[in-house]
């Protein structure tokens, strides 16, 4: 494996482990288990598991590891550590770390899951978390302290798609030694800098774009080996969040087509929102990749100006309009994943973010008209044409 290589070749090489069958699709190893080949290597291999070695597959296994060392070369990491969920990822990189007394600054703007375990378990276990508008640096330099352990952001924001300069808070946070982690699922695997601009850990769910298909939950911590191996494998190993070995096979071959799916999504989701923006259905249009959306000048620095694969649309006429909007499309399905082949719609107001109280839903922007659009890989012209017909229905 070569340091040089370039993303799509890592995501096709990167971590190739073989059997002594020489396959050249990457094996499922799927068994927990290890056999020793007699009482005195059991026992060196409880004293010092080495880098080929594996005792049970809670702690290490080869197509898991096969997953883990393609996603750390992709996204420039020194190691990373497979869960079984994106959550498992998120509450392993944070509580690994966490302790009693600890003050952690969190954008307010989460998944679901995401500001409950910020918000809910960590207050539990006496964390203290102060929330920011994560795209206003006043508030970061304002929360974060000296005694400040760990930042915690979505890059990019659901479902109303703000993007957050991890370069500069990266900047603020290291200034008194507490740790990056950035959830970059909406920046992508493809799109994301992240490491190279600052973040000390990345979390991914692979059940969006890295399967990309919509068959498998799983997650991905990345960092230096010193916090994988030394903060972050000694809690999930006993803790019980690993991967499973079939799931992690199915995400290290979504891995090999992300680029080209990631990519053709993208170019979709632009140029649906371009057509889209300014349509007398739709509030707004919110497409991190529209000149007109508020961060671009940082998407063009961050992202390469990559909007990723969703998009929001906020409809004119409140929750009836939206519902009667989503019955009306006949490509996109109604569904709460992302990322996939499959263009998904979501109204977060009534599912995803049902749970936070209206006052939550106002400041962050989930108005009742919102409407999330993972966009796919089908045709974007057809699409598009779905989507008018479906906004014109409203009017007629
Ligand atoms: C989906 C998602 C998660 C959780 O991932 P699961 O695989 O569903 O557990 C976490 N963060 C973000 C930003 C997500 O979109």
């Amino acid at each position: 494996m070569s340091d040089s290589w370039n993303k799509r070749t890592q995501a096709v090489h990167a971590g190739v482990r073989r059997s002594q069958y020489n396959e050249v699709s990457e094996a499922i190893f799927l068994t927990q288990g290890f056999v020793y080949e007699n009482a005195e290597a059991a026992e060196a291999r409880f004293i010092e598991c080495g880098e080929d070695e594996f005792i049970y597959a809670r702690y290490g296994n080869p197509t898991v590891s096969m997953f883990e060392q393609r996603i750390a070369a992709l996204e420039g990491g020194e190691d990373a550590f497979a869960t079984a969920s994106g959550m498992a990822a998120v509450n392993g990189a944070l509580t690994s770390m966490l302790k009693a007394g600890d003050h952690v600054v969190s954008a307010k703007a989460l998944f679901g899951s995401c500001l409950y375990i910020l918000e809910n378990i960590l207050a539990r276990y006496g964390v203290e978390v102060t929330f920011v508008d994560g795209t206003d640096l006043t508030e970061w330099e304002a929360a974060i302290r000296p005694d400040t352990k760990a930042v915690f952001f979505e890059s990019m924001s659901n479902p109303t798609l703000e993007v957050i300069d991890i370069e500069a808070v990266a900047n603020l946070a290291h200034a008194v030694g507490a740790t990056v982690i950035v959830d970059n699922v909406f920046s992508t695997p493809v799109f994301s800098r992240a490491i190279e601009q600052g973040a000390d850990v990345v979390v991914y769910s692979a059940t969006k774009h890295i399967d990309g298909q919509g068959r498998a939950l799983g997650g991905v911590i990345i960092g230096t080996k010193e916090f994988i191996r030394g903060t972050v494998e000694p809690y999930l190993k006993h803790t019980g969040g690993a991967l499973s070995p079939f799931n992690a096979w199915v995400m290290l071959k979504g891995i090999e087509t992300m680029d080209l799916r990631v990519n053709a999504q993208a170019a979709s989701a632009q140029k649906i929102a371009e057509v889209l923006e300014g349509h007398a259905e739709l509030e707004r249009t919110l497409y991190p990749g529209l000149a007109t959306h508020a961060q671009n000048d940082l998407v063009q620095r961050q992202l390469g100006g990559k909007g990723g694969t969703v998009l929001s649309l906020d409809i004119k006429g409140g929750k009836e309009a939206a519902f009667a909007f989503l019955n009306a499309l006949t490509i996109p399905v109604i569904s709460n994943n992302l990322g996939d082949a499959k263009s998904i719609v979501t109204h977060p107001a009534t599912t995803t973010h049902q749970r936070l109280s209206e006052d939550q839903r106002d400041e962050l922007g989930i108005t009742p008209g919102l409407i999330r659009f993972s966009v796919g890989l089908e045709d974007a012209d057809d699409l598009l044409a779905d989507v008018i017909q479906a906004l014109d229905s409203l009017s007629a």
